[in-house]
């Protein structure tokens, strides 16, 4: 019996577990599957640039002041998580070039550069020579030919999801959590309008119940299914990624290369690793690589560093965004059920979102005043609850 169980062992459920814990709750995570096919570990891990004055107070929508929060927060985590666990996640101020060389993309970026001045993001416009100077891999004939605009953003920061999944996961253990892995969670025992406990189901197939006082579903794209299980109907669509992976020598390239408004983009990691990404394709619960989008990723690639093509690519994966009917995430209370909170949704963005989530979430369970407000992401926001009965 633990304070509270966390349903899901992403980076939603574990950042949720690690600041309960934190706050000195008991906790217990279960979560199915190998976490390589989560979304949490297929993630690029790109922090998009935000406003570096953390003193100023958080500005734009909603989900912007919740990105800047969040953003603020990793700042302080990759600090914590390494001090505790010795594990570095990555954490890294790398900055970015978002390029154009296409109509399309550079109406994506015009679009970016209302928000970057709107919010104070810093940014710059640059010419192709200075492309070539801050990039001088890039320098292809591609480039030349069809560049459009191109901004630097300094403020851009990366993670490495592994290491950062690692890290919390290793944080969250030295803290007491107990972490049951390979369990499904199958069903609820209800007294009245109460979860008791989870039951779960291994993989051999054996059954058990977990009980706890409060409980989080933290299942990312595979959350509807579950949460019908508590007569709450919240659309939660699979929209799948895929990445290609090269290795070229350490510091071939510096920056994060956003094509347009980042659908598209480069990261370079410090070891020479370049992650290519991504595809968004609604194709079910399908974690399958296809050739057609590896091709196309491979295009991207070569267009802008020739080298790469007669290459072969190291690795590649796919994992499923979980997807929500507005694109924004849902963070607060299960709707009729009195001990339930609810992490899911956070589409492209919820290895950013992560930290602030953590936050919101272990506050509100601890009942500690939250520093944003959550009704805009309440289960209700978009009429999605349905009043029901519990069936027990
Ligand atoms: C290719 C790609 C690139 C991305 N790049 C970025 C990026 O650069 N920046 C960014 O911020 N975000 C990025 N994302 C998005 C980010 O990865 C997701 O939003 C985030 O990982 C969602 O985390 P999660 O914990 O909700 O879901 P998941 O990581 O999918 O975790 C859900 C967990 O719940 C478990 N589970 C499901 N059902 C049950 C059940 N019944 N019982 C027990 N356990 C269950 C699953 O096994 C899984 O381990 C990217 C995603 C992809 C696919």
């Amino acid at each position: 019996m633990h304070d509270c169980c966390i349903v899901g062992g992403g980076v939603i459920g574990l950042s949720i577990a690690w600041e309960l814990a934190r706050r000195g709750r008991t906790v217990s995570v279960v979560s199915c599957n190998a976490l390589r096919h989560s979304a949490s570990w297929a993630a690029a891990g790109i922090f998009p640039a935000q406003p570096q004055d953390t003193l100023a107070q958080l500005q734009g929508t909603p989900i912007e002041r919740l990105t800047q929060y969040s953003d603020r927060l990793h700042r302080q985590w990759a600090e914590s998580l390494l001090e505790e666990t010795g594990i570095d996640n990555g954490f890294h101020r790398c900055g970015s070039l978002a390029i154009a060389t296409t109509e399309e993309t550079n109406s994506d970026i015009l679009n970016s550069v209302e928000r970057w001045e709107r919010l104070q993001v810093e940014h710059e416009p640059i010419s192709l020579q200075d492309v070539r100077e801050l990039e001088p891999a890039l320098n292809s004939g591609f480039i030349t030919d069809h560049l459009r605009s191109a901004y630097y953003l300094p403020d851009e920061t990366q993670v490495r999801p592994p290491r950062h999944l690692k890290a919390l996961r290793e944080a969250c253990l030295r803290r007491g959590v107990e972490i049951v892995d390979d369990v499904r969670v199958r069903s609820f025992s209800l007294n009245s309008d109460r979860i008791v406990s989870v039951n779960v189901e291994g993989q051999d197939l054996a059954r058990c119940s977990m009980h706890a006082s409060e409980f989080c579903i933290a299942t990312g794209a595979w959350s509807e299914d579950l949460l019908q299980k508590l007569n709450f109907n919240l659309s939660t669509r699979p929209w799948r990624g895929q990445i290609l992976l090269h290795k070229t020598a350490p510091g071939l390239i510096r920056h994060i290369i956003n094509i347009g408004a980042g659908l598209d983009y480069i990261i370079p990691r410090d070891d020479g690793h370049l992650l290519i990404g991504s595809t968004i394709e609604d194709v079910g619960f399908d974690i399958s690589t296809t050739p057609l989008s590896l091709d196309r990723l491979s295009t991207i690639a070569g267009d802008l560093l020739p080298d790469l093509m007669s290459r072969e690519p190291k690795g590649f994966w796919a994992g499923l965004r979980p997807g929500s009917p507005d694109g924004l995430p849902t963070i607060g209370r299960v709707p009729v059920v009195d001990n339930a909170w609810l992490a899911t949704g956070h589409y492209r963005s919820g290895f950013h979102l992560s930290a602030g989530t953590a936050h919101l979430i272990a506050d509100s369970m601890c009942g500690i005043s939250t520093e944003l407000q959550m009704d805009f992401f309440s289960a209700e926001r978009a009429g999605l609850a349905e009043s029901t009965n519990l069936v027990l």
